[in-house]
């Protein structure tokens, strides 16, 4: 293993638009590279420019506190930076991977989210985050601090081997278990299931039970994605070591396109079955409105409801005009129109989405949205 120390000139990467999925308008990596070596992990990609050995080599951005409060500083500022969740963790790099022990990065951020008060979701597979638990307390009695782990499997085994440097998946569901008894409220990323190894119907009920058990508040879903190159090589190799017999299905499984997909009717299939689970146990499969609502503008409130309700009627196999809409009002330079007229000259808004706009506008949520969380 080679750590190298580097002084970064900048952290916090603004989004295009607020992710739906996380509910973030910002992240950062302070860590690129991450000894956990997850056989699937995305970062290893070659688009992602993870200099090194992925799983040996991380670069540690030592500035990261100092650069983050020249960041949030309002005083350093000419123009405010719009409020949002501020994501750690994810992408090239879990924040509380073993090297956060001695370098104290992620703890350092959180002292600075929580100078600046602005909200923060975590996620880790590693529970060293409760080593934290006092600033993420502060956070959230101030805004919100939600943490949540993920993870692709609840089998123990199988874990060790597609996600041999972290925490056993009993230690993550029991920490989750703590934070929320602590007040801290957050979910679990079932994602990626891995294809033939942890996606059967009944690995994912029982997945979707004993998460709900651990007391998460919702549970996002997703399948695996595979890039061409390292991540795919490296993938298949700890495959071919657990089950060369499985290797023929991915070849069927993944094409050879930029985002690493497989074939869209294995992830309807893999879906189907999560909310089939997701329903029976009653549990969210998007982050609650409630857990944002006060903490975001308008604009991107109405983007994510849109965005959710988009997901929700997919995943129940309808179409959806929904996606379309956000995408459009995401990208708007200044306030969304309050108009109808001014709404559907807007890309992707019909009157029907224009009136939801509306509404949520008028009221701060919608109707038809409870309705399909209702129906979940
Ligand atoms: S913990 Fe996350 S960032 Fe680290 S190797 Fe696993 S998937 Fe990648």
């Amino acid at each position: 293993m080679s750590i190298l120390e580097i002084e970064a000139k900048s952290l916090l990467r603004r989004h295009k638009r607020i992710d739906s999925w996380f509910v973030s308008r910002y992240g950062l990596n302070q860590y690129r590279g991450c000894t956990h070596n997850c056989a699937y992990c995305d970062g290893r990609a070659e688009c992602y420019y993870v200099e090194g050995e992925f799983g040996r080599d991380i670069s540690v951005k030592t500035n990261s506190a100092d650069l983050l409060r020249r960041e949030l500083d309002p005083a350093c500022k000419r123009k405010p930076l719009p409020r949002g969740f501020i994501m750690l963790g994810g992408g090239v790099g879990d924040s509380y991977q073993p090297v956060e022990v001695k370098y104290r990065l992620t703890r350092g951020l959180l002292g600075v989210v929580r100078d600046f008060d602005w909200p923060v979701h975590l996620l880790t597979k590693s529970v060293l985050v409760e080593r934290d638990l006092d600033l993420l307390t502060a956070i959230n009695h101030q805004s919100r601090a939600l943490v949540s782990f993920s993870l692709s499997t609840i089998n123990d085994d199988l874990a060790v081997r597609f996600e041999p440097g972290v925490p056993s998946l009993s230690e993550r569901l029991a920490a989750l278990k703590r934070l929320h008894e602590a007040g801290i409220s957050g979910g679990v990323f079932l994602m990626p299931v891995i294809p033939h190894v942890s996606d059967l119907p009944e690995q994912i009920t029982e997945a979707v039970a004993a998460i709900k058990a651990a007391g998460a508040d919702f549970i996002i879903f997703g399948g695996m994605t595979l890039k061409d190159g390292r991540q795919k090589q490296y993938f298949l190799d700890v495959l071919k070591k657990y089950n060369s017999d499985l290797l023929k299905h991915y070849d069927k499984l993944y094409g050879h396109d930029k985002w690493g997909s497989a074939r869209s009717d294995y992830y309807q299939e893999i879906n189907i079955a999560f909310i089939n689970a997701a329903r029976d146990n009653q549990i969210p499969v998007r982050i609650p409105q409630s857990f944002f609502d006060s903490l975001i503008d308008e604009k991107d409130k109405i983007v994510v409801l849109l965005d959710q309700m988009d997901y929700l009627l997919k995943m129940d196999g309808k179409s959806s005009p929904y996606s379309y809409g956000a995408w459009t009002i995401s990208q708007l330079k200044g306030e969304v129109p309050t108009d109808m007229g001014e709404l559907i000259k807007l890309k992707g808004v019909g009157p029907v989405t224009a009136r939801i706009v509306q509404e949520i506008q008028r009221t701060g949520t919608s109707r038809y949205y409870q309705k399909l969380l209702g129906c979940m």
